[in-house]
């Protein structure tokens, strides 16, 4: 995903892949995924329900230092035994920074509620305008004053 979601702290919604690979024995079959090497999420043709993953903001320099960064998300591996009641296994979302987004994932963060614009100062008035104004004053103060004489 870009670096800029990372930076950024975004909340995607990842969609798995159907058949995920087996961490405890990187692929190589083992007791935890019945020696597939892979583990199944869901039933064949059933539509992928996107999991929603909230990055953790990472610094631009640490971002640099390390290439990947591995999220250990819990319940949202492996299922558990069927008949079981156990919870699903830890998934292990390895996220690589890139220029282009993986297909699968995309961002789903809620915008941030946009500051309001600022009110428009108020412009002083220009000397011009001020020098209309103090005429305007004057006047009045003149006609107002004749209109007193004149009573
Ligand atoms: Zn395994």
């Amino acid at each position: 995903m870009p670096a800029r979601w990372l930076e950024r702290g975004e909340t995607l919604a990842v969609e798995l892949p159907r058949n995920l690979s087996c961490a405890v024995c990187g692929g190589g079959g083992c007791d935890a995924c019945g020696r597939a090497g892979a583990i199944t999420l869901r039933p064949k043709g059933e539509p992928a329900v996107p999991l929603e993953v909230t990055l953790p903001r990472l610094e631009p320099e640490a971002l640099r230092a390390q290439s990947a960064i591995v999220l250990r998300i819990p319940g949202q591996g492996g299922p558990p035994e069927p008949g079981s009641n156990g919870v699903r296994g830890l998934l292990l979302l390895k996220v690589t920074a890139s220029d282009e987004p993986d297909p699968s994932v995309r961002v789903i963060s809620v915008p941030s509620v946009r500051a309001p614009e600022p009110k428009e100062a108020r412009t002083p008035l220009s000397p011009r305008e001020r020098l209309q104004v103090a005429l305007a004053i004057a006047l009045a103060v003149v006609f107002f004053v004749l209109y007193l004489s004149l009573r």
